[in-house]
């Protein structure tokens, strides 16, 4: 592939500009490496600043635009990223790694996302609430809360982004974006389809960099109003905490998960299989939603187990470029040694290993951080890091149970509560799954992975604060106010409150 390497920008108050610092980042094809798809701006403290300055001066002027008007940027935005659909998912598959057609999935969720805000902006946006007194109307409206920072992870860099941005600008705040430092381009990409759908400078602001470098800076940033969040526990739970210092900063964290799927005897064998190698493997176990752990009952365990790895042999690792590939590399070099060191701590920590996984080196695999399936057999252990952790990679155990109880006791045996998925054919062995389990996200006869943009999509506890939907978020970027109108020339008071003053 012959192509230019980018110069990548900030994108601050309508302008397109380097950081400050005057450093950059370089971003390179985790397929092969030697693949430079750009240098972009590493940016620190000032850039931060100066993004947040952007977005607090276009405030104003922004929610005083009508709601529909807002939206309809979106609209514009749509047909926009249609007509580039298919070369922003090439990018895409280039940058993250990910087989075309989940790239293909990544932008066309990502389109979704605008299309359900668009439309949600001519439904009702408050409520006409009826008082105790006659004469007497309240309103409860909604208002934006001013300036909004959205950090998002590199596996779905067209998607999510789109989930934090698209509410947020709807309701009238003004967004600073910092993307993740592997998906720099894919980012720009984004900002400049919404630069050419029409949004006034300021209203969106592009910040690249570092973590620590450009994005710790927004979040503890004294005139932001809100945090957004998608990405690991580990700093999820940093900004949860600092955010909490501020009364007037609040979080939105969506983070991790060590999610399960269970297989009872009485479930479609073929279909649970499928579902289980697309649950664990799927963007080569890189998504929040992913299954690490396979929890089968005894009646099919070995059967199944054969199956699984006889399966999990067939599946194509390869260029993500090409049709055929199911499974590409992994983002990162450090993405490869986490994986490593946990396949090695399973296991150190009493696994029966049956695919021993490893970094891929030879031929077509040489310059990528291409692995192979890890795939062990463990009786559950409360003590066992590898069974309670995330590990973000092709690498699953396959776990026995007798009872019900004991697949919703191994399930609940984490501290992550996101996504659950239930084989059987027993409506009421799936209906206990769904009452005991702690998840946010479940499937009965299906993968653990999948999400609908008019569907909430995130966990509990360690996975997420618990407002993951749409229709969440939009709570989370407005304050709901009371309004409440008098109609009388009279003053009359709830709860019976006299009103009389002489
Ligand atoms: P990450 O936490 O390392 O990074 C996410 C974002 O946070 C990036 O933009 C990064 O630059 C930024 N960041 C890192 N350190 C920071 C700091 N100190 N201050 C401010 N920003 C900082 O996560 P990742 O590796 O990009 O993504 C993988 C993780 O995201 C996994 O744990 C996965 O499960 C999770 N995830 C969750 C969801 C969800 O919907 N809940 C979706 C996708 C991914």
């Amino acid at each position: 592939m012959v192509t230019t390497a980018v110069q990548g920008k900030n994108y601050i108050g309508g302008k397109w500009a380097p950081a400050t610092t005057g450093q950059t980042f370089e971003d390179r094809n985790p397929a092969d490496t030697r693949d430079l798809l750009g240098t972009f701006p590493r940016s620190g403290a000032e850039d931060a600043a100066r993004a947040v300055a952007a977005a607090r001066q276009a405030y104003p002027s922004w929610k005083r635009l009508a709601l529909i008007r807002r939206a309809e940027v979106l609209d514009r935005f749509v047909q926009l990223v249609k007509a580039d659909t298919e070369e922003l998912a090439r990018l895409l598959a280039r940058e993250n790694g990910k087989a075309l057609s989940e790239a293909r999935a990544d932008v066309v969720e990502g389109l979704h996302m605008a299309q359900y805000w668009f439309g949600r902006a001519r439904t009702p946006w408050g409520e006409v609430v009826a008082s105790e007194i006659a004469g007497k109307t309240s309103f409860v409206h909604r208002k934006p809360k001013g300036v909004v920072v959205a950090i998002s992870p590199w596996n779905f860099p067209f998607a999510i982004p789109l989930w934090l941005i698209c509410p947020s600008l709807v309701a009238g705040n003004t967004v600073v974006f910092k993307p993740a430092e592997e998906t720099p381009l894919i980012a720009q990409r984004l900002v400049e389809h919404l630069e050419k759908a029409g949004l006034p400078p300021g209203v969106l602001n592009l910040v690249h960099g570092l973590g620590e470098e450009a994005g710790w800076p927004l979040v503890t940033h004294p005139d932001v109003d809100v945090v957004l969040f998608t990405g690991s526990a580990e700093v999820g739970g940093m900004i949860k905490a600092e955010c909490a210092r501020d009364y007037r900063k609040f979080a939105v964290c969506e983070m991790g998960g060590k999610n399960a799927m269970i297989v009872f005897d009485d479930a479609d064998f073929d279909l649970a299989v499928d579902a289980a190698l697309l649950s664990a493997f799927r963007t080569a176990g890189q998504r929040c939603v992913s299954a690490e752990r396979l929890i089968i009952q005894e009646g099919i365990f070995d059967r199944f187990v054969q199956a699984f790895v006889e399966g999990a042999k067939r599946l194509v690792i390869g260029d993500p470029q090409d049709e055929g590939t199911f499974m590409g590399p992994l983002v990162s070099q450090a993405a490869v040694e986490k994986v490593e060191s946990y396949n090695a701590l399973a296991a150190r920590e009493g696994a029966k290993v049956l695919l021993p996984g490893g970094r891929l080196t030879a031929g077509a695999f040489a310059h990528g951080y291409f692995m192979s399936p890890f795939v062990y057999t463990m009786r559950h252990d409360p003590k066992a890091r590898v069974l309670r952790e995330e590990v973000f990679g092709p690498h699953v155990a396959l776990i026995p149970f007798k009872e019900l109880e004991e697949a919703v006791r191994i399930y609940n045996d984490t501290e992550y509560g996101f996504s659950l998925a239930v084989c059987s054919s027993d409506y009421r062995k799936i209906n206990a799954v769904q009452e005991e389990c702690e998840f946010g996200v479940g499937y009965v006869n299906l993968p653990t992975i999948g999400a609908e943009v008019h569907l909430p999509f995130g966990g509990i506890k360690k996975s997420g604060t618990g407002m993951p939907s749409a229709s969440a978020l939009l709570d989370a970027v407005t304050h709901q106010v009371a309004w409440t109108v008098n109609y009388e020339r009279k003053i009359q008071l709830a709860q019976g409150l006299k009103a009389a003053v002489r």
